[in-house]
């Protein structure tokens, strides 16, 4: 892997890059220097290797790592992804910008995010459930609702969190939903986290158009990623009158400049396996991934995996501007190529904050075991994610920097006083 595109050293980057402006907010340069020194590590990290009994008989053994980055502001909080490509440092990268998230986004947790190294897909249900089971069980002492509350995340689900709250609570001999989030509706989910991530971008998005003056009806889209997050934005972006002309997996994608029934896709998509064969099946306009990310848009929105942009496609994106729904899906090369076409990236840290956000409006409702409705879920999520976007536009403003430096900007400060009033530099 070459370095620009390990995430954990792209997320040093972006850190880095905010060093200096936050220099000069602190009276004690040695106190913020250890702070920065602090940041660039996960204060814990956990790993193993999980072995489960497949149906077949045979045993198979899984790397299983939990990375849990800083408690400053509150109990570390962050999803738990499957995938074969899993690696440690994504993990501990994926964890410092959940640190990053909450503060962005002003809610009470630090950063934490865990993997394994599978590709679910291959597992039957009864090897999934019993590969998550190990899990939980394997970080048990070490997450609890005032300690580490894990989510969903890529390839992960309200079951997954199911299967794991079973077994933590099995092994802690206790009730605690609030120890995951991201849970079926029956166990303690909140209405809304569903589509919370998506519907939080969506907030993000018109706060944008209004701060650069642009109008909502007829703003194209292209949605690169077709997983919970850009399925739920695409189709809610179509619900206020944008027009989403390309969708894509990793199968590829499909594409029509007059705007696509977003509702309809999925359905195919469910009914053919993926996006490519939803484009053979149905005769849509087939367009793969690289494509698609260079369509002329007004908004591109990737909501896949790390590095989708980095410095050999940079120069070629035609669209205004990035929303980034995925966790690092453009690297700090792109980020500089981008800033000096003028094209904006609104941050993962902001623009998909929507998703921890109800996470932890379901961990209020569950420590207070009472629920709410979904008006009151959207009603809270709304201003808490514009405020976050307006709090960074003033930022972008006054000192002239891009949105993810001034997100940093925010976050980090907002990390770093928590750690000194702690005590902790
Ligand atoms: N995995 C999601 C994220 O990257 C959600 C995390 C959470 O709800 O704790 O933001």
């Amino acid at each position: 892997m070459p370095t620009n595109m390990n995430p954990f050293t792209n997320a040093k980057k972006q850190l880095d890059l905010v060093v200096p402006l936050l220099l000069s907010e602190y009276s004690d340069p040695k106190k913020f220097k250890k702070a920065i020194s602090i940041l660039k590590k996960p204060q814990n990290l956990f790993k193993k290797r999980l072995t489960i009994k497949l149906d077949n008989g045979r045993q198979k053994s899984f790397w299983a790592i939990r990375s849990q980055h800083n408690d400053a502001r509150g109990p570390f909080k962050g999803g738990i992804r499957f995938h074969k490509n899993v690696t440690e440092d994504e993990v501990k990268a994926l964890s410092f910008w959940m640190s990053v998230k909450c503060a962005v986004a002003g809610i009470p947790y630090g950063g934490g995010k865990g993997g394994i190294i599978v590709d679910p897909k291959k597992l039957s249900q009864n090897e999934l459930q019993k590969l998550s089971k190990s899990y939980a069980q394997f970080l048990a002492t070490h997450i609890g609702p005032r300690i580490d509350i894990p989510a969903p995340d890529v390839n992960t689900n309200g079951q997954i969190m199911a299967w794991m709250l079973e077994a933590y609570e099995k092994k802690m001999k206790t009730q605690a939903p609030g120890a995951f989030t991201g849970k079926p509706l029956e166990l303690g989910g909140s209405l809304g986290r569903e589509e919370a991530t998506g519907q939080g971008g969506l907030f993000v998005l018109l706060a944008y158009l209004k701060a650069t003056k642009k109008k909502v009806g007829g703003t194209t889209v292209a949605v690169q990623g077709f997983g919970n997050v850009g399925y739920w934005f695409a189709r809610l972006a179509t619900d206020v009158g944008m027009k989403v002309v390309g969708v894509s997996d990793s199968t590829g994608g499909v594409v029509n400049m007059k705007g696509l029934d977003i509702v309809k896709i999925n359905e195919e998509k469910e009914k053919f396996g993926s996006l490519k064969e939803v484009s053979l099946m149905t005769k849509a306009k087939f367009i793969s991934n690289e494509d698609l990310l260079k369509l002329n848009v007004d908004v591109l929105a990737p909501s896949a995996l790390e590095n989708a942009i980095s410095d050999q496609n940079a120069k070629d994106i035609q669209a205004l501007a990035i929303l980034e729904l995925a966790n690092g899906p453009v690297t700090p090369e792109a980020d500089g190529i981008l800033e000096s076409r003028k094209i904006d990236v609104i941050p993962d840290v902001l623009a998909n904050a929507g998703g921890v956000t109800v996470s932890y409006f379901e961990w209020v409702q569950n420590l207070q075991g009472y629920y709410w409705d979904k008006k009151t879920v959207n009603n809270k999520l709304k201003p808490i994610i514009t405020d976050a976007f307006n709090d960074i536009d003033d930022v972008v403003k006054t000192k002239n920097i891009t949105y993810r430096k001034a997100a940093f900007f925010l976050a980090i400060k907002r990390i770093i006083d928590a750690m000194i009033l702690r005590g902790r530099v």
